[in-house]
């Protein structure tokens, strides 16, 4: 089987020395292998995404070395397939309509509900009703008992070779309710889908065998494990990298402009000295 990857930043902001690490490591993986390295624009967040920012991950990307498959798959241009599949879940009864602001579920977290115990996942407030009930501006969830329920004779698992927890896992759907409970998977504005679901649909349509990613998406695998198990689409194999953080150990986001690809290209530094920081 060829070993098929890809790399799926999106467009929000200046790509950082954690994006090259993922985007080195997973093209340096497929090369290694004579595989495939697929880059993916995952830019559904309307309000967050900018033409701007997606110019500049391909100058970056471009700059660092790396060469990857046309066309490139941008998710704003594929919602009707990701919608597809909130309906496929709806039908199976496993989504609801969410009208609950932010404000909303801490107040009804922090008001202790006797026998209850203290949780800080979604409290299911709106769990009784309805597709037919759905307003503009209503999120759409996932009734998480239920799914969970819909796969009880599927076991749920992952092979992960990431140094951190590299082996087998086992999804617990225990551990499901506690630390994910009812996620939303379709947001607010209106035919937008959440990350969580999107790449699934698409790693899926992408035939994608590793997903090379950071650490800090760990902890989304289990109920991505969940989605496929429901949509009936295979699971691949995971490797979660270690996080690039700054000198004073924090992890990079996406506002540390200091650490910003471009930031180094301006002040001279070439692709090599950039592998050479990372390690790679
Ligand atoms: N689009 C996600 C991000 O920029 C990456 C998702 C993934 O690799 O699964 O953080």
């Amino acid at each position: 089987m060829t070993f098929i990857t890809r790399f799926a930043p999106s467009p929000t902001g200046p790509l950082h020395l954690g994006h090259a690490y993922s985007a080195l490591l997973s093209y340096d993986m497929a090369q290694a292998v004579n595989g495939r390295f697929l880059l993916r624009i995952e830019d559904t967040d309307v309000s967050r995404c900018r033409p701007y920012w997606e110019e500049q991950i391909y100058d970056d990307l471009g700059w660092l070395g790396l060469s990857w498959e046309q066309p490139v798959l941008c998710q704003s241009e594929h919602l009707e397939r990701y919608n597809a599949k909130i309906i496929q879940l709806a039908e199976m009864g496993l989504i609801y309509p969410c009208s609950c602001s932010r404000s909303d579920i801490r107040a009804a977290l922090s008001a202790p509900q006797e026998g209850v115990p203290p949780t800080t996942v979604y409290p299911g407030t709106c769990r009784h009703r309805d597709m037919c009930s759905r307003q503009p501006g209503d999120a759409l969830r996932l009734n998480m008992e239920r799914a969970l329920e819909y796969v009880s004779s599927k076991q749920l698992e992952f092979l992960e070779s990431g140094p951190k927890h590299a082996g087998m896992h086992i999804v617990s759907p225990q551990e499901l309710q506690r630390s994910t409970g009812d996620a939303v998977l379709g947001r607010k504005e209106i035919e937008t889908v959440s990350y969580v679901l999107a790449a699934v649909v698409d790693d899926a349509k992408q035939d994608i065998t590793t997903i090379i990613r950071g650490e800090d998406l760990f902890d989304t695998t289990a109920l991505q494990v969940l989605l496929q198990a429901l949509l009936d689409l295979p699971t691949p194999h995971y490797h979660h990298h270690k996080l690039i953080r700054d000198n004073a150990g924090k992890r990079l986001a996406k506002r540390d402009d200091a650490c910003a690809i471009a930031k180094y290209r301006a002040d001279g530094l070439t692709p090599c000295d950039i592998r050479q920081k990372l390690g790679l």
